[in-house]
């Protein structure tokens, strides 16, 4: 564990969009004081008025009215303080699937280019507030989110805390480009028996992975049908070993059979996770697993694709997967599927949590002290002394207005101590 001193303030000037960074403004040793007219409270449904945050170093020490406060460095006036959010599944090494295809970009990219893009990506998506992000899956780029995240560390660029799954796993002969041809490099690593699937969490894990990341289910062949990969046995080893190893495990997973299976087996969260029957979802409620619906990569591959032809069918499917999760008090987080779309518009998943029916107060939460959750990162998601959780500064009430969480005055970030790799 190390601490950096890194204390910056950007502010974005409206109407110009202009980031501000003070690096660091304040001193290292020195607490430094912000002042906003409403910071959102512990229980993260109601504000404290007029109050002043303090902190030092990569902490938050004091949470106070502001008549207790000397002094200010920093007065925001009318504005809301929110704790820094958090998105469980980006993908930090894409780019938008619009401004260049999945295929082109994993089998022509390299992976030095794909990094270059990935720094400019994790600073867009710190200046729209996120202040750590799960990345699920280099899509072909290697261990390059763990050097990312190094980078990140190294101040070398900035950006959110990178939670990195490194490679990801699926069943060979079931994830592109060409699938049916194994010549071709693939997106993921691809195994096929219980041996390959061990050892390639504990490859995944030498290399840094700190969340290891499976397809439960997938299509087979380049046009085959969407089923499940691996059998429960099969991802009850891959759980035991990433368990083991002390990593949690992610399930991208849309039909009922591979979302049944995932989480019998033990994952953390699934992905996606449309196709949940009744009993299916009464299962994750009962194991505790969390849905990260990415919602928004959803939305962005109809709109790719015109809005129009059979792939619409996908956004009332999503819509009612996440509807029936709900009501059935299966907990959701945010987890939006960030590279597919652009990087630093994050907060549309939970634009789109809300339009299907969540209230902004869950919406909210689902990005903050339930991720933190997830991540097992106390240190996250609510504002009060102890936290690192860093200090987002809108421009609106996000709890009137989930939209408000677009209008990012200041992310005010101080150094983070990483999770150890
Ligand atoms: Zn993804």
């Amino acid at each position: 564990m190390r601490a950096l001193s890194q204390v910056f303030l950007t502010q974005i000037l409206s109407p110009v969009l202009l980031p501000l960074l003070l690096t660091p403004a304040l001193s290292a040793q020195r607490p430094a004081t912000w002042r906003c007219a409403h910071v959102l409270a512990e229980d993260g449904v109601s504000w404290r008025d007029d109050v002043v945050v303090t902190t030092i170093l990569d902490g938050v020490v004091s949470v106070q009215p502001a008549a207790d406060a000397a002094g200010v460095d920093r007065d925001f006036g009318e504005a809301w303080m929110i704790p820094g959010l958090i998105d469980l599944h980006t993908h930090l090494l894409l780019r938008p699937y619009d401004e260049r295809s999945w295929n082109d970009q994993v089998l022509h990219d390299s992976a030095e280019l794909r990094v270059l893009r990935g720094a400019k990506y994790a600073e867009r998506t710190l200046l729209a507030g996120f202040v750590a992000v799960r990345d699920l899956g280099t899509e072909g780029a290697g261990f390059a989110d763990v050097a990312l995240g190094a980078a990140l560390d190294e101040l070398v660029a900035r950006g959110p805390r990178i939670y990195p799954a490194t490679r990801a796993i699926v069943l060979r002969g079931c994830y592109g480009p060409a699938p049916d041809d194994p010549k071709v490099i693939k997106g993921a690593q691809t195994v096929a028996g219980v041996d390959e699937i061990v050892a390639a969490v504990r490859e995944q894990v030498a290399g840094g992975a700190l969340w290891i990341k499976v397809y439960a289910d997938y299509r087979h062949g380049a046009d085959g049908p969407v089923a499940p990969t691996f059998s429960l046995e099969e991802l009850q080893a891959l759980c035991a070993e990433a368990q083991r190893l002390e990593r949690p495990v992610a399930a991208h997973a849309t039909t009922d059979e591979g979302i049944r299976r995932a989480v019998l087996a033990g994952v953390r969260t699934i992905e996606h996770g449309a196709g949940a029957s009744e009993a299916t979802l009464q299962l994750m409620r009962e194991h505790s697993v969390v849905l990260c619906p990415c919602l928004a990569a959803n939305e962005a591959i109809v709109e790719y694709a015109g809005r129009k032809g059979p792939i619409v069918s996908r956004l009332n499917a999503a819509k009612v997967g996440f509807q029936r999760a709900l009501a059935a008090g299966v907990e959701v987080a945010c987890g939006s599927d960030a590279g597919v779309f652009d990087h630093g518009d994050n907060a549309r998943e939970l634009e789109l949590m809300v339009e299907y029916g969540m209230t902004p107060a869950q919406a909210l939460r689902a990005a903050t002290a339930t991720a933190a959750k997830v991540l097992g990162a106390g240190d996250l998601g609510t504002i009060r002394p102890g936290a690192r959780c860093g200090l987002v500064v809108l421009g609106g009430d996000p709890l009137a207005d989930i939209r408000n969480l677009r209008k990012v005055r200041a992310v005010i970030r101080e150094g983070d101590e990483r999770a150890p790799r």
